[in-house]
This record gives C-alpha cells, structure tokens and sequence, in this order.
C-alpha cells in the first residue's frame, strides 16, 4: 500500500525535511567560508552584519561599531546629522542641536534673524509681524507677550507698554529731569516754563512743525516780537509725540531743548550742525541710562544714513568728544554760517 494515498499529512513532511537539508547545507557553507568579524576577529557562526565589505557579529556591531548618538546616546540608524565627527539622531538634533525659534519655538534650519536683544527667528516672521517703533523687538506672544496699536501706524509691544509718556504730569516730572542732565554739562540758562505740548499722532505733528521728516517725533516752535531792531518777546513751545517710552520722550525732549538753546543765543547754524548739535542731547539722555534700550538707541542713532540727522550727528559728535561740552560750548560761533 501506498503511504501517500493513505496519509493527506505525508506531502508536507516531505517538504519540511527538504528544508531542514537545505537550511544544513547553507549552515554548512557559511561555516567553510569562515567569516570572521572585523572587530573581534573570531569566526562568525550564524547572522552577521556587513557594512561597506565588513562584517561583525551582531553584538559586537551594535556595541562598538554602529553610530551613537551624541544626545540620547542610542544607536543610529538610517539617516542622521552629522556635526563636526558628532553624530546625531535627526530627530535628537532637530530637537536639542539646532537653535529654536524665539517666535513659533520650531527648530531653525534655514536662514533666521538674530535681532539686537539676540533673539533669534524664522526670516519668515519678519514680514508678517510688526516691530515695537520703540525697542524694535519683533512683536509676538513669546518675545514681547503681544503688543498694541496706536493710531494706525505704530505698533509698541507689551514691554515697552509700561513706559509711555502720555500724560501731562510725566511730562513735567521728566522735563525737570532732562533740564537737570543738560545743566550738568553747561547748558544753565534755559527759559523757565516752556510750554511742552503731547501731540497725538506724527501726521499732526508734520502739519504743526512743516517739516517733512519721517521719524519726527518733537517740534520747538519759536515766535519772537522785535522793536527797533531788538526782541522785545521771545516765545517758545515744545511739541512732543504722545505714547513714546520714557527714555526717548527724554530724548527727543533733551533735541528740542537743544533748539531752545539754538533759538536763544540766536546761533544760525546748517541743517546739519543744527541737527546734528541737537542730536547730541538725545545722546546724552541716552548715556546717562545706559540701559540696553539706550545703547541700541545710540547704535541707531550712529547707523542712521540721514545726512542731517544722521552724518550731521556724528560730525557734531566728533567734536564733542574732542572737547567736551565746555569746549564745544565755549567755541559754538565757528559752526555759524
Ligand atoms: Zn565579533
Ligand atoms: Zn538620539
Ligand atoms: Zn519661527
Ligand atoms: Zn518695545
Ligand atoms: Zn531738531
């Protein structure tokens, strides 16, 4: 009798049997090759990994060969970043490596912005996002916990927010403070009570004062009577951007007075000696800070490009630290037309 026709089972242990020998055989050419690990040098016996024509037990590959990653300390594999002879996880380089941005926190991997308070953001966020007129941080949730409008033009985050000089009473306690720092370095006989006036928006101020710059912040309108030749009344009124931090109101006040200063000595100067000489207050009030916002004031004021505001500034400046407030002071005339 045939076992075959009896047995339905008998077909599959037939083939099972085939495997085993052919499982043998292979067995048994791995072993006449000889293998032995690149690492160890001990013949390998069963699996094996190679890489690039080497092999290595399993074990000693995934123990001493295979990448680590510097951050988690895990082996690596597939892909992975590469930072001097670091190795890294991409993943583990994305999240502890590359520099996060200060606006959306994602990682940066292209390029970004390091702005003057070095925080760092996607190039992307600068065009969707206001800078505060004041401190210029970019405006966010993150860096200056959001901000606010004023007016339709300008944009002032949540930091500088605190500081705004927007009512009368700030204007007076910081006026006596500003005429304190400039009497300090000679400027003694400024007029009593000038009328200093908060105008709400640029726009208003450009129509007050007429004069068509693009970051005007403060006017000095001066108005005299004359008879026969000498001034019988001389009348000054200072015009000054609502809402501006502290430290610039100080600022732009300590410009103005400077033009008083002009106005009452009667010294005729170019647009460029007069600016210029007047800038020099705000610098004044900047270094007598000497916070971090005034520094960066008095690197902006050194960077601008203006050839009044700007050039005539550090022409004038040159000669203030050349000579010092006495001696600048002590020879104003030469400046004269
Ligand atoms: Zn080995
Ligand atoms: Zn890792
Ligand atoms: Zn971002
Ligand atoms: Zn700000
Ligand atoms: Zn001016």
């Amino acid at each position: 009798m045939n076992l075959l026709n009896q047995n339905p089972l008998t077909p599959i242990k037939i083939t099972t049997k085939k495997g085993i020998i052919i499982f043998f055989l292979l067995w048994q050419v791995v072993n006449s090759q000889n293998i032995r690990c690149r690492l160890c040098k001990e013949t390998i016996k069963n699996q094996y990994i190679s890489v690039d024509k080497s092999k290595y037990h399993k074990k000693c590959y995934k123990d001493h060969v295979q990448p680590k990653c510097e951050i988690c300390k895990k082996p690596i594999e597939g892909v992975y970043n590469i930072e001097g002879d670091k190795k890294y996880h991409k993943i583990c380089y994305e999240d502890f490596i590359l520099p996060k941005c200060e606006v959306c926190i994602q990682p940066i991997k292209t390029t970004y912005i390091i702005d003057k308070w070095d925080n760092k953001y996607h190039k992307s966020h600068k065009n969707k996002l206001p800078n505060c007129e004041s401190c210029n941080r970019i405006i966010c949730k993150r860096i200056t916990n959001g901000g606010y409008n004023i007016g339709k033009e300008r944009s002032i985050c949540s930091l500088c927010e605190p500081f705004l000089v927007d009512k009368k009473k700030l204007v007076n306690k910081y006026a006596k403070e500003v005429k304190k720092e400039l009497h300090k370095v000679g400027f003694k006989n400024l007029p009593k009570n000038i009328p200093i006036t908060l105008v709400s928006s640029r726009k208003k101020l450009k129509k007050l004062s007429k004069i068509r710059h693009i970051n005007l912040s403060g006017y000095t309108h001066y108005e005299y009577e004359t008879l026969n030749g000498n001034i019988t009344k001389e009348d000054y009124h200072i015009y000054i951007l609502s809402n501006l931090h502290e430290i610039e109101f100080k600022s732009v006040l300590a410009h103005e007075f400077l033009h008083v200063y002009l106005f009452q000595n009667k010294y005729k100067l170019s647009p460029e000696y007069r600016e210029g000489f007047c800038n020099l207050g705000s610098q004044l009030i900047y270094e007598n800070d000497n916070s971090k916002y005034s520094n960066l004031k008095i690197d902006a004021m050194y960077e601008n490009p203006d050839p009044v505001y700007g050039l005539g500034f550090k022409k004038m400046n040159y000669v203030l630290k050349q000579n010092g407030w006495a001696g600048l002071l002590r020879d104003f005339s030469k400046f004269q037309f």
